[in-house]
């Protein structure tokens, strides 16, 4: 159930029930902004792979500048609510000194979770673009349209299928790999 169309940049969701106005799609330029934030996370995301994590990846960006950039750290840190998109916002909170967070983009591999998708409403932030959705759990339109409420005075434009391939891809192989070795 995900609304990406043949072009997976195009779907661009402003939450306020349609989709933009084919004259709003992104230009080439912002594509390519977007791509090149989200190698940030797709980086983060191999280096959480690498200490076992699930990979998944958060960038944090303001005015085109990297403010966080995190990887899932559930295990790492025994902490449940370690998720990538958490680790990012507090980080990127503590250095901007602001719980709220209007002026920043969210770039994640994967399709935030409820929790995340929680916490990108209550930090307020401006935009949350991520790679590939999460069929199973996914908070913003898979499972849960967290993002979507009508009772903040807040809109978090979302954009969708942000290198999707590579992002799920990643997961792919991850489990796959991880499926083989589980002896249940
Ligand atoms: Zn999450």
């Amino acid at each position: 159930m995900t609304c990406f169309g043949a072009h997976p940049i195009v779907a661009v969701r402003l939450f306020e029930g349609c989709l933009k106005e084919p004259s709003c799609v992104n230009t080439a330029a912002e594509i390519e902004v977007d791509e090149r934030w989200m190698r940030q996370a797709l980086a983060a995301a191999s280096e959480a792979q690498a200490r076992g994590e699930v990979p998944i990846g958060t960038c944090i960006v303001s005015e085109d500048k990297l403010i966080a950039l995190a990887g899932n750290r559930t295990r790492t840190d025994c902490d449940p609510t370690a998720h990538a998109e958490i680790v990012a916002l507090r980080e990127a909170a503590g250095k901007l000194g602001n719980y709220r967070l209007t002026e920043v983009d969210v770039y994640s591999t994967i399709e935030p979770c409820a929790m995340c998708a929680g916490a990108l409403i209550q930090a307020r932030v401006r935009r949350l673009i991520y790679g590939a959705a999460d069929e199973r759990a996914g908070g913003v339109i898979s499972r849960f349209r967290i993002c979507d409420t009508d009772f903040l005075n807040h809109r978090i434009e979302v954009q969708s299928g942000v290198l999707e391939e590579e992002c799920r891809t990643l997961m792919q192989e991850f489990f796959k790999t991880r499926r083989g070795r589980i002896v249940d």
